[in-house]
């Protein structure tokens, strides 16, 4: 028996938490004096905070990130600064497209996201599953999100949406390959790899800086469920991946992730053959290896979701000294939504939030008051800068490195060219066996049967113009004009929109 005593939120103690106060015993009046009933349903009816506009169902744990490679050379990042140091981290994992109560199971991107408690500061990496992205410039996103989601009439997943914006947007390929592999159905959680996607920026305490890409390799292997099984999983357990990391951790069964960098210099980036800040591309191994950097690992569950996963807030612009972004366009507008989206879900102060809070830095700056403001808000010290009150002063110890730059500022619309579709061709050539060719092509033909004639041979063409033996299968699939194919392959995206037009 516990002698902890039931109170109000404001702490007064409750006597009866099982009956309202009435006028009387049967078919009674309740009392608006009842002060405990009002603030019980007020709450009640205040409990969802918006759910996350992408990636609004996830499952999160705690762990740590170890290194085990020294590569303090090239990042003064000091929770990087030298083999065995142990970072406190809080990872999510999600899918995109779907709501909050949406089946795991769905052939979607998985979210990757890892936030670093460092001694100086939050870090987060806010990836994905998949190395490339489906689009290279932040201001198609909103665009490509409503058509992964609902129709805005009848609220139904629509695959002319899907299927219309991507064969509109050929560089999407890469990734629509991807995502229709069975690597687009992840078995869970744990058998799936992640990506920074992005290329970053690590700067040593010369002010000499690389670009890296960061990859997460999963210790327990890539594991995947066909087309069947995540359909059936969808509605045998919606929750199926959340379970699995929750009892794999809760059994000590700890998942682990070995973490790599890609490095690449500045003037290795100015001759590399594809746009190294591109998120449609790779970096393929064989031009830049896999380097070890450190494990990390996932050993608690949260004792609270909505208090853990729920309220955690990722943001890729979130760096701390020896890390940076590129000229990533993606990145770019991810480095404003991301932080923007958490003020809009959580409020400005999400910082102060347990699961957000600087857990081993202290946090020290003029910024002050706001909603939710949990903290002691600077107390009785200086609100402005410079003050001569003994403020807070800027860390001259370290400054990012000056990137020379010459501008033409204009609207610069990156035409879709056949280097968008090389790494496709390879993607099906070297790396997909018959088996993972024969998903790819089944899955693609279910998916895309659904939408319009005219789509269908807009995007089929996309694929024969990466490998004619791909379109050919997928056209096959669809019942298509091989020769027609063939043809749209053959044309401009332009002329091959207004072929395909109606
Ligand atoms: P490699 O030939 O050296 O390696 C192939 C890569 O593909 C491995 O990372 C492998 O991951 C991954 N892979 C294998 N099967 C699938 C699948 N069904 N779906 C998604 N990924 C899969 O790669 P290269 O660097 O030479 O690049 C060749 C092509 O491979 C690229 O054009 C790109 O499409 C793809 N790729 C490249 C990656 C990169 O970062 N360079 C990463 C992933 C794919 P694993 O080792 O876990 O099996």
């Amino acid at each position: 028996m516990t002698d902890k005593k039931l109170t109000t939120n404001k702490g007064i103690p409750v006597s009866n938490d099982q009956a309202s106060i009435t006028t009387g015993e049967d078919s009674s009046y309740t009392l608006l004096q009842d002060v405990q009933l009002i603030e019980k349903l007020a709450h009640f009816d205040r409990e969802r905070i918006p759910e996350r506009v992408v990636h609004a169902k996830g499952a999160g744990a705690h762990g740590y990130f170890e290194v085990t490679n020294d590569l303090s050379k090239y990042t003064r990042a000091k929770f990087l600064s030298e083999v065995g140091k142990k970072t406190e981290i809080f990872s999510r994992m999600s899918t995109v497209g779907g709501e909050r109560g949406s089946a795991d199971a769905k052939r979607d991107p998985r979210g990757f996201a890892v936030k670093f408690y460092t001694e100086e500061g939050n870090y987060d990496l806010v990836g994905n599953n998949i190395p490339i992205f489906f689009i290279r410039d932040a201001i198609k996103f909103p665009d490509f999100i409503h058509t992964q989601k609902r129709h805005p009439s009848n609220n139904l997943a629509d695959a002319n949406m899907f299927w219309d914006f991507l064969s509109l947007t050929p560089e999407s390929i890469h990734q629509a390959t991807f995502l229709f592999t069975d690597r687009g159905t992840p078995q869970n959680y744990r058998h799936m790899d992640g990506f920074s996607s992005h290329t970053y920026m690590w700067y040593n305490e010369k002010e000499e800086y690389v670009w890296v890409k960061y990859h997460f390799k999963t210790a327990q292997g890539n594991r995947t469920l066909t087309n069947d099984e995540s359909i059936r999983m969808c509605g045998e357990n919606p929750d199926h991946a959340t379970e699995d990391l929750y009892n794999a951790i809760e059994n000590g069964d700890y998942p682990q992730w070995d973490v790599y960098v890609q490095i690449m210099t500045n003037d290795e980036a100015k001759e590399y053959k594809f746009d190294p800040f591109d998120v449609t591309k790779v970096w393929y191994h064989g031009d830049y290896p896999l380097i070890p950097l450190g494990k990390m690992v996932l050993n608690k569950n949260p004792e609270n979701y909505f208090a853990e996963v729920e309220q955690s807030a990722f943001a890729p612009s979130n760096f701390v000294p020896g890390v940076g972004p590129s000229p990533d366009r993606l990145l770019q507008g991810r480095l404003f939504t991301y932080e923007d989206t958490q003020r809009h879900r959580l409020g400005p102060n999400h910082h102060q939030i347990p699961i957000n809070r600087a857990k081993n830095a202290e946090i020290n700056n003029y910024q002050r008051d706001g909603p939710m403001n949990i903290g002691d808000n600077g107390g009785s010290g200086p609100n402005y800068y410079p003050n001569s009150q003994d403020g807070p002063i800027p860390d001259i110890s370290f400054k990012p490195p000056a990137i020379e730059l010459q501008a033409v500022i204009d609207k610069h619309t990156r035409p879709v060219e056949d280097v968008d579709f090389v790494q496709v061709g390879e993607f099906w050539r070297r790396v997909l066996n018959d088996t993972d060719k024969e998903h790819l092509v089944n899955n693609i033909v279910g998916h895309l049967g659904n939408a319009q004639e005219r789509i269908q041979y807009r995007q089929t063409s996309l694929f024969y113009k990466a490998e004619p033996e791909y379109g050919t299968r997928v056209g096959e699939g669809l019942e298509l004009d091989i020769g027609k194919i063939k043809t749209l392959s053959e044309m401009s995206q332009e002329e091959r929109v207004e072929a395909t037009k109606k």
